[in-house]
Protein backbone atom coordinates (compact mmCIF):
# COMPACT_ATOMS: atom_id res chain seq x y z
CA UNK A 1 0.00 0.00 0.00
CA UNK A 2 1.13 3.23 -0.72
CA UNK A 3 0.86 6.39 1.45
CA UNK A 4 -2.65 8.30 1.91
CA UNK A 5 -2.03 12.01 2.59
CA UNK A 6 -4.34 13.30 4.87
CA UNK A 7 -7.09 16.30 3.79
CA UNK A 8 -5.79 19.56 4.97
CA UNK A 9 -8.70 20.59 7.13
CA UNK A 10 -9.59 17.11 8.01
CA UNK A 11 -10.19 15.41 11.20
CA UNK A 12 -9.77 19.12 13.05
CA UNK A 13 -12.01 19.31 15.97
CA UNK A 14 -12.81 22.66 18.05
CA UNK A 15 -15.58 24.41 20.72
CA UNK A 16 -18.93 24.69 18.80
CA UNK A 17 -21.56 27.01 20.50
CA UNK A 18 -25.42 25.93 19.46
CA UNK A 19 -26.83 29.38 18.47
CA UNK A 20 -23.92 30.91 17.61
CA UNK A 21 -23.99 32.80 14.27
CA UNK A 22 -20.61 32.16 13.05
CA UNK A 23 -20.42 28.80 14.47
CA UNK A 24 -22.80 28.47 11.93
CA UNK A 25 -21.11 30.12 9.27
CA UNK A 26 -17.98 28.06 10.05
CA UNK A 27 -19.88 24.70 9.89
CA UNK A 28 -20.88 25.90 6.31
CA UNK A 29 -24.95 26.45 7.99
CA UNK A 30 -25.72 29.61 7.15
CA UNK A 31 -23.90 31.53 3.85
CA UNK A 32 -21.01 33.82 3.62
CA UNK A 33 -19.20 34.76 1.38
CA UNK A 34 -15.59 33.49 2.64
CA UNK A 35 -12.44 34.97 1.28
CA UNK A 36 -9.56 33.32 2.84
CA UNK A 37 -9.00 29.92 4.99
CA UNK A 38 -6.04 28.61 7.40
CA UNK A 39 -6.77 24.78 9.68
CA UNK A 40 -7.95 27.51 12.53
CA UNK A 41 -9.48 30.63 11.10
CA UNK A 42 -12.13 31.75 8.89
CA UNK A 43 -12.18 35.06 6.74
CA UNK A 44 -15.18 36.41 5.40
CA UNK A 45 -17.09 39.39 4.12
CA UNK A 46 -19.21 41.29 6.85
CA UNK A 47 -22.91 41.60 5.87
CA UNK A 48 -23.13 45.07 6.00
CA UNK A 49 -19.96 46.64 5.32
CA UNK A 50 -18.65 50.03 7.20
CA UNK A 51 -15.36 50.24 4.24
CA UNK A 52 -14.51 49.10 1.19
CA UNK A 53 -13.06 46.15 2.50
CA UNK A 54 -14.82 44.55 5.41
CA UNK A 55 -13.45 41.16 6.43
CA UNK A 56 -14.13 39.45 9.70
CA UNK A 57 -11.57 37.42 11.15
CA UNK A 58 -12.52 34.65 13.49
CA UNK A 59 -10.69 31.57 14.81
CA UNK A 60 -13.19 28.34 14.20
CA UNK A 61 -13.16 27.74 17.73
CA UNK A 62 -15.72 29.16 19.73
CA UNK A 63 -14.38 31.92 22.13
CA UNK A 64 -16.64 34.76 23.66
CA UNK A 65 -14.07 36.97 22.82
CA UNK A 66 -10.61 38.66 22.51
CA UNK A 67 -10.32 38.40 26.22
CA UNK A 68 -11.10 34.45 26.23
CA UNK A 69 -9.18 33.75 22.84
CA UNK A 70 -5.94 35.21 24.40
CA UNK A 71 -5.92 33.16 27.62
CA UNK A 72 -6.55 30.21 25.01
CA UNK A 73 -2.42 30.49 24.95
CA UNK A 74 -2.33 28.08 22.53
CA UNK A 75 -0.99 30.24 19.33
CA UNK A 76 -4.31 31.09 18.13
CA UNK A 77 -4.58 34.84 18.56
CA UNK A 78 -1.47 35.07 16.80
CA UNK A 79 -3.18 33.03 13.54
CA UNK A 80 -5.75 35.28 13.79
CA UNK A 81 -3.85 38.54 13.18
CA UNK A 82 -1.56 36.91 11.02
CA UNK A 83 -4.69 35.91 8.64
CA UNK A 84 -6.06 39.57 9.72
CA UNK A 85 -3.33 40.61 7.43
CA UNK A 86 -3.22 37.48 4.59
CA UNK A 87 -6.62 39.75 4.05
CA UNK A 88 -5.38 42.81 3.78
CA UNK A 89 -3.06 42.07 1.61
CA UNK A 90 -5.24 39.93 -0.51
CA UNK A 91 -7.59 43.06 -1.19
CA UNK A 92 -4.57 45.27 -1.45
CA UNK A 93 -5.31 47.62 1.58
CA UNK A 94 -2.09 47.01 3.01
CA UNK A 95 0.32 49.53 1.56
CA UNK A 96 -2.68 52.64 2.30
CA UNK A 97 -3.40 51.29 5.30
CA UNK A 98 -6.29 49.39 7.25
CA UNK A 99 -7.52 48.78 10.63
CA UNK A 100 -8.40 45.56 13.01
CA UNK A 101 -10.87 46.14 15.44
CA UNK A 102 -12.29 43.57 18.84
CA UNK A 103 -15.16 45.11 19.86
CA UNK A 104 -14.72 43.47 23.22
CA UNK A 105 -17.84 43.87 25.39
CA UNK A 106 -21.62 45.69 24.82
CA UNK A 107 -19.95 48.60 25.97
CA UNK A 108 -17.43 48.53 22.94
CA UNK A 109 -20.06 47.67 20.30
CA UNK A 110 -19.48 44.01 20.30
CA UNK A 111 -23.16 42.23 19.39
CA UNK A 112 -21.70 38.67 17.77
CA UNK A 113 -20.26 36.95 20.97
CA UNK A 114 -17.32 34.73 18.90
CA UNK A 115 -14.31 36.81 18.50
CA UNK A 116 -13.96 38.23 15.28
CA UNK A 117 -11.29 40.81 14.27
CA UNK A 118 -12.90 43.42 12.16
CA UNK A 119 -10.30 44.22 9.00
CA UNK A 120 -11.55 47.34 7.64
CA UNK A 121 -9.46 49.67 4.87
CA UNK A 122 -9.73 51.05 1.32
CA UNK A 123 -11.02 54.85 2.55
CA UNK A 124 -9.40 56.79 5.36
CA UNK A 125 -9.85 56.16 8.28
CA UNK A 126 -10.89 58.24 10.83
CA UNK A 127 -9.55 58.64 14.90
CA UNK A 128 -10.61 58.35 17.31
CA UNK A 129 -13.04 55.64 15.90
CA UNK A 130 -17.02 56.33 16.86
P1 LIG B 1 -19.52 43.39 16.39
O1 LIG B 1 -20.59 44.43 16.49
O2 LIG B 1 -19.85 42.19 17.28
O3 LIG B 1 -18.13 43.88 16.60
O4 LIG B 1 -19.52 42.89 14.89
C1 LIG B 1 -20.44 41.98 14.39
C2 LIG B 1 -20.40 42.13 12.89
O5 LIG B 1 -21.01 40.99 12.32
C3 LIG B 1 -21.16 43.34 12.37
O6 LIG B 1 -20.26 44.18 11.65
C4 LIG B 1 -22.25 42.74 11.50
O7 LIG B 1 -22.51 43.51 10.34
C5 LIG B 1 -21.70 41.38 11.17
N1 LIG B 1 -22.72 40.37 10.94
C6 LIG B 1 -23.84 40.15 11.68
N2 LIG B 1 -24.53 39.12 11.18
C7 LIG B 1 -23.83 38.66 10.12
C8 LIG B 1 -24.05 37.58 9.19
O8 LIG B 1 -25.02 36.84 9.28
N3 LIG B 1 -23.12 37.42 8.22
C9 LIG B 1 -22.02 38.22 8.12
N4 LIG B 1 -21.18 37.98 7.10
N5 LIG B 1 -21.78 39.24 8.97
C10 LIG B 1 -22.68 39.46 9.96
Amino acid sequence: GGHRLATAFAAKVWHVETDCLFCKIVAKEIPATIVYETERTLAFRDINPQAPTHVLVIPKGHYRDAAALAAADDGLADEVIKTAHAVAVQEGVHESGYRLVFNTGPGAGQTVFHVHAHVLGGRDLGWPPG
